[in-house]
């Protein structure tokens, strides 16, 4: 039997020794669809699959940048890049701004779907997520960068507790798995934005949000007296 691990080094050969990249008509299709919504991408036009799957990831990430408008500044914005090389992750964020969508995967929404749907129920990711939550996530460490949250401190202030053991404990159970993956806390802000922005009503992850929200305009308030 094939490891997951096997299967998806397989399924990548196959895409790109096989697959049929988008036509350059798709791709001026895409690039202009990302390109109105302030979202650059880079390593699209070998891209293996439906472009409406990349449309629906700019309109997610649109909907986050409502509430956290900075995201999407002119000065550094959000780049969306294909990434053969992601193993067995769906994405990952670099710098700060640069989200890398598993071009394996994303070329594939019925593997995806189920790929993720299994880490959804067995607790790994928030329940009631789906592939959407992907990017969702990885949105929430660009607004932890450029907004200059700390997840743990928040996480901490809004449990009443300076115990980093408890968080993680407390979250392995109200929040996902993953959101404890790391004893820093960094994944704890990218699973509540993960929950929150897919509606499923997670208690923690809503809260966490709206707090962020809250924060963001504090610190955009020119008014706000400082003491
Ligand atoms: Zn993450």
């Amino acid at each position: 039997m094939l490891t997951e691990k096997n299967a998806i080094a397989g399924y990548k050969a196959q895409v790109e020794q096989y697959g049929t990249p988008i036509s350059s008509d798709e791709f001026r299709e895409l690039r202009d669809y990302a390109n109105r919504h302030g979202i650059k991408l880079s390593g699209f036009k070998d891209f293996v699959g439906d472009i409406s799957a990349i449309k629906t990831v700019i309109d997610d990430i649109c909907v986050i940048s409502n509430d956290f408008p900075e995201i999407l500044n002119e000065r550094q914005g959000i780049w969306l890049e294909l990434d053969y090389n992601l193993g067995t992750d769906f994405a990952t964020t670099e710098s700060g701004h640069i989200i890398h969508l598993n071009a394996v995967f994303y070329s594939n929404m019925e593997m995806l779907t189920r790929e993720y749907s299994k880490c959804e129920s067995d607790g790994r990711f928030v329940k009631g997520t789906d592939w959407r939550a992907i990017v969702r996530h990885e949105v929430g460490h660009v607004v932890a960068n450029v907004y200059n949250i700390d997840p743990m401190d928040l996480a901490k202030e809004l449990k009443e507790t300076k115990r980093t053991a408890e968080i993680l404990d407390i979250l392995t159970d109200e929040l996902s798995v993953y959101s404890t993956e790391y004893n820093d806390g960094r994944e704890i802000i990218s699973e509540c934005f993960s929950g929150y922005y897919s509606n499923v009503g997670n208690t923690f992850a809503d809260m966490y949000v709206k707090a962020c929200i809250d924060r963001s305009k504090k610190a955009g308030d020119p008014n706000e007296i400082m003491e």
